[in-house]
């Protein structure tokens, strides 16, 4: 059925509730964005979505927004977590992706000439590609450590230093994860696969920061212009996947009433307060523990690369996290509803947290200017780092964007382009190395696929949700 959008100012349009709806459903857009996300299933999955029980306000879809499995990509939801629901389809199958960007103290000139040989390099030290395994192999105890204590099991195991753990969204570890609620199977897809990038979507992008809009919070951030820095995006792998397949299934098994008074069985969703839901929380955590220990193993291999290629210690390079945010996840967070303060489950899907100064949650050097907000743009344009804005706590639950969004799919992409030529150019006209697995992968990933990030941005610039304090360039690229 056709939906019909009401504009309610710039940039905000509401699906008015209706029908089965619970609430009503918002789209933060430009007129152009907006065009782009009418052009899938987006609108209809996001008013799907205002159906879960116990969802408050209104569902929201993020300027970068496009259809998912079940609940959009770009989508937020606030459900109430004593009498709504947790739902493992508004969370999505790679649990906790997310971007952790490094930083450097080398400039652009520092890099020029060795592009090759680094990008070369670090194809050789982070294994990329859907199937496949990782940087280390561990055994089945290792794996529930390291589901129990995320960053902290790195730090012991010689992956990370304890300044990497002050510098992740919740300090790389959801202590409510619970390795038990993880199916055998899970933990086996996992544990082979520790640092590694996984398929085309995931990268490792060395970058430098070609704008700073805002001087006083990039010191902050420790950023300034002709810096290089390193974005690394990937998730939880296989675990991830495993967990939210085997919780689909049991929600499907023993809530089937819930699951068949919701317009889409992808939305699948367990009754807060029951066993299932409780289950789910501590398994999804432990994923979200995974995936933080996969960036963290990927980011010590960066690290080390980058002391081959430049024969000195990644210390004297200055190679700290800037920070780490995840961009699938849902949270037990309080948010102020009806001036309510209320306990609600966030689920972000393909959104980033994005505190303003003050929440206890942010690290301590950053809470006084509010959460780093790290949004990739594409390989060939550019990528931004932002604020959390003070807005985002009354529009969006906290929450900003996570990209730039598909505007194609996979299918038409490659159709549409040629892998090894989108590469030729990349390089030649842009001096931007890209490696892959194969042609397909950079086919599926032309920048062209994406929508316009400047554009993105500027529209959670304009809510007030996040504030744009740099902006970055890619300088070489491997690609998962
Ligand atoms: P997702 O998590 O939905 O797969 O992707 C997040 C975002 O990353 C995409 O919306 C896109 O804007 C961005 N992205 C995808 N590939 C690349 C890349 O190679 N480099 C950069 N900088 N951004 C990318
Ligand atoms: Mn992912
Ligand atoms: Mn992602």
């Amino acid at each position: 059925d056709s939906i019909t959008l009401e504009e309610v100012r710039d940039n905000v349009w509401e699906i008015p509730q209706s029908g089965e709806m619970n609430v009503p459903a918002r789209v933060l857009a430009s007129e152009s964005l907006l065009e782009e996300i009418s052009g899938d299933r987006t609108l209809q999955q996001l008013k799907n979505t205002t159906e879960l029980p116990g969802i408050t306000k209104y569902a929201v879809c993020m300027p970068d927004g496009h259809q998912g499995y079940g609940f959009p990509v770009g989508g937020v939801a606030g459900i109430d977590a004593e009498t709504g629901c947790l739902s493992p389809g508004a969370v999505g199958y790679d649990v906790n992706c997310g971007v952790r960007m490094m930083r450097t103290n080398l400039t652009y000139d520092d890099l020029t000439g060795t592009e090759t040989e680094l990008v070369e390099t670090l194809f050789e030290a982070i294994p990329c590609g859907l199937g496949g395994g990782g940087v280390l192999e561990v055994d089945r105890k290792t794996v529930d450590e390291l589901l129990n204590a995320g960053v902290e099991w790195a730090v012991d195991a010689g992956y990370a230093v304890e300044e990497d753990l002050r510098r992740c969204e919740d300090e790389g570890r959801r202590p409510e994860a619970t390795p038990d609620a993880v199916s055998q199977e899970a933990k086996d897809r996992g544990r082979s696969q520790i640092g590694s990038l996984g398929s085309g979507n995931h990268f490792l992008e060395v970058q430098r920061v070609t704008d700073v809009f805002d001087p006083e919070i990039a010191d902050a951030y420790g950023l300034e212009p002709d810096q290089i820095v390193v974005l690394i995006h990937t998730g939880s792998r296989g675990l991830g996947h495993q967990v939210c397949t085997d919780y689909l299934a049991a929600i499907k098994q023993s809530h089937s009433e819930l699951l068949d008074s919701l317009p889409d069985t992808e939305l699948a969703a367990a009754p807060a307060g029951s066993e299932l839901a409780a289950s789910y929380y501590t398994a999804m955590c432990a994923a979200i523990n995974f995936a933080w220990v996969n960036r963290q193993v990927v980011m010590h291999q960066t690290r080390e690369v980058f002391e081959t290629v430049f024969d000195r210690p990644w210390e004297s390079m200055g190679m700290e996290l800037l920070y780490d945010v995840a961009h699938n996840s849902a949270k037990l967070e309080t948010h102020e509803i009806d001036g309510e303060n209320r306990e609600l489950y966030v689920h972000r899907k393909g959104s980033t947290r994005a505190f303003p100064a003050g929440r206890e949650e942010i690290p301590e050097t950053y809470r006084s200017v509010g959460q780093p907000v790290l949004i990739p743009g594409s390989m060939g344009t550019g990528s931004y780092v932002l604020c959390g804005g003070d807005a985002a706590m009354t529009e969006t639950f906290g929450s900003t964007a996570h990209g730039a969004g598909r505007v194609m799919s996979r299918t038409q992409a490659k159709r549409e382009f040629w892998g090894g030529d989108v590469q030729q150019e990349l390089q030649d006209q842009q001096h931007i190395y890209v490696k892959a697995d194969s042609g397909a992968t950079i086919a599926e990933e032309a920048p062209d696929v994406y929508k316009d990030i400047d554009e993105v941005i500027a529209v959670s610039e304009a809510l007030g949700i996040g504030k744009p304090v740099a902006r970055t360039f890619p300088v070489c690229n491997i690609k998962g």
